[in-house]
């Protein structure tokens, strides 16, 4: 059998509280009287009554006062108010706060009888409805914690199967995840490593470089990663917002040594060729010596020499990026950047002045000098300036300026050409690619920004393109003032 009910009854002393007390008790509910606040609190405490029955006065309290305290406090406890008189405000207000019920003389065993069970019976069916919400709840936040758990063990299922490393740093740059290719790549022991600051545990200096460079406008930063046994990686740092970093890593060795294979197989054939050229445009230069030609025989000749100047510059172009690539750009000097801008400016001029172009200067005060391989910025300059030049419509303008800035030598060259498309940008800056809006009538080869990358590198300094497809390119390049040669055989 289950337990009564009990009610608890919180009235001052009267004849009207025996009354219920006894009503109460005839019918099988158990009771509990307290006579003051304090009695009132420690039942409350003890036991869980089913129903509370107070006085509009109670305690020298208001009782209403009190119930909608205990209400915030327990909110499927039901209520019912006993007043000596029926007050339209005091009605409102236990409406008005949810309160339940009253009761008020005359008073039979009847009416409290009634009026208890009411309240009873609605607070059952508000405790039933609460029941079957918390169960549905319940149930949907089983199946949700079911799904994270089933998702969660196949994330880690492929995070443990990546071939490439990965390896997740908090904001304190601690380590929070770490994939077994990592470990093997760099001998890590993962129960170990995880919750270290990142710097105890990697100790290859590469990695180090990478992760010690305070470049925080950069969400993403590349490093290469050389390793004893000649395999090379490219590593990512990739912040995370309010996560912190990722770090990723490929093996990218095959792709150094395509990339060897290649640069020595175009070195090799450019250096074939450009002995028998030299002796194509010796004996075309002897032709005319060695006989009268007519007009068209001439035009031929002239053609021929044209051709052959045009491969003999390309060729010398790819001898030139491959003795860069090895590291043979030695030669440092104090140079006057703009004095060199003002040659390539001389040089281009008939450019300039065929194609009506508007070409502007803007030379910072004092520049100081620049430590550097004057030949190789004359070539940067005669690429970046000449390109502005070439693809520039007729009339436009083109603005060129030098700064310095700390220890930092700042070239810009802004034109409004036709721009480069967003995607290809990055691309224009390797050997033989041409952007793909050119006017395929304007002669090049694609090696220009190749070689520009490689000097500025090679002078520890750093260049890239802003451009808005249709409106115009921005290439700048950032040079230190005091540049060191790069060492040999580095790419
Ligand atoms: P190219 O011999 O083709 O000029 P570069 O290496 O100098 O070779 O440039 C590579 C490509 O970059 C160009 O073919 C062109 O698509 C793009 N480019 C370079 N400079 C500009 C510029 N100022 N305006 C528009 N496109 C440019």
């Amino acid at each position: 059998m289950s337990k009564p009910d009990l009610i608890l009854l919180a009235l001052e002393e009267s004849p009207i509280l025996n009354l219920m007390d006894r009503a109460l008790r005839a019918i099988n509910y158990d009771t509990a009287i307290a006579r003051d606040t304090k009695a009132m609190a420690r039942i409350l405490q003890a036991s869980t009554p089913a129903l509370l029955l107070i006085g509009e006065k109670f305690d020298g309290l208001e009782g209403l006062k009190i119930a909608k305290e205990l209400h915030d406090r327990f909110p499927t406890l039901p209520f019912l108010i006993y007043t000596e008189k029926v007050q339209p405000d005091l009605i409102k207000n236990i409406l008005r706060l949810g309160l339940g019920n009253y009761l008020t003389p005359p008073l039979h065993t009847d009416d409290i009888i009634d009026a208890v069970e009411t309240s009873l019976q609605n607070a059952r069916r508000v405790g039933d409805w609460l029941r079957r919400e918390v169960k549905k709840t319940t149930a949907s936040l089983q199946k949700r914690a079911q799904i994270s758990e089933a998702e969660r063990s196949r994330l880690e299922g492929v995070f443990n199967s990546i071939h490439d490393c990965v390896m997740l740093l908090d904001l304190e740059s601690k380590i929070l995840l770490i994939n077994p290719a990592m470990c093997r790549t760099f001998g890590l022991d993962e129960g170990s490593a995880i919750g270290k600051p990142v710097l105890d545990v990697i100790i290859h200096p590469d990695l180090r470089a990478l992760l010690t460079r305070n470049d925080n406008n950069d969400l993403l930063q590349y490093h290469e990663v050389s390793f004893a046994d000649g395999r090379v990686g490219n590593a990512q740092l990739t912040v995370i917002h309010d996560v912190g970093r990722a770090l990723t890593m490929q093996d990218i060795t095959y792709l150094k040594e395509m990339d060897r294979v290649r640069s020595e197989f175009v070195h090799t054939v450019s250096h074939d060729l450009r002995s028998p050229l030299t002796s194509v445009i010796g004996y075309t230069e002897l032709v005319e010596r060695a006989g009268t030609l007519n007009d068209l025989q001439r035009d031929f000749l002239h053609r021929i020499q044209d051709s052959v100047q045009q491969i003999t510059g390309l060729i010398n172009d790819l001898l030139d990026i491959g003795s860069l690539e090895a590291g043979l750009d030695t030669r440092r000097e104090f140079i006057q950047l703009d004095g060199i801008l003002r040659y390539t400016i001389d040089m281009l001029q008939g450019q300039i002045k065929s194609k009506h172009l508007t070409l502007k200067t803007d030379i910072g005060p004092s520049l100081p000098a620049l430590r550097a391989n004057p030949i190789r910025l004359r070539q940067v300059m005669d690429n970046v300036v000449g390109n502005a030049i070439k693809y520039s419509f007729p009339g436009g303008e083109i603005n060129v300026s030098i700064h310095s800035e700390g220890d930092q030598m700042i070239l810009s060259v802004i034109d409004a050409g036709p721009g480069i498309p967003t995607a290809e940008q990055p691309r224009i800056f390797d050997k033989f690619y041409r952007a793909s809006n050119i006017n395929p009538d304007i002669e090049g080869s694609g090696l220009g920004l190749a070689i520009v990358k490689t000097i500025v590198e090679s002078h520890q300094g750093r260049i890239w393109v802003e451009s808005t497809e249709g409106k115009g390119s921005s290439f700048f390049v950032v040079l230190p003032i005091l540049s060191e040669p790069a060492p040999a055989g580095k790419k």
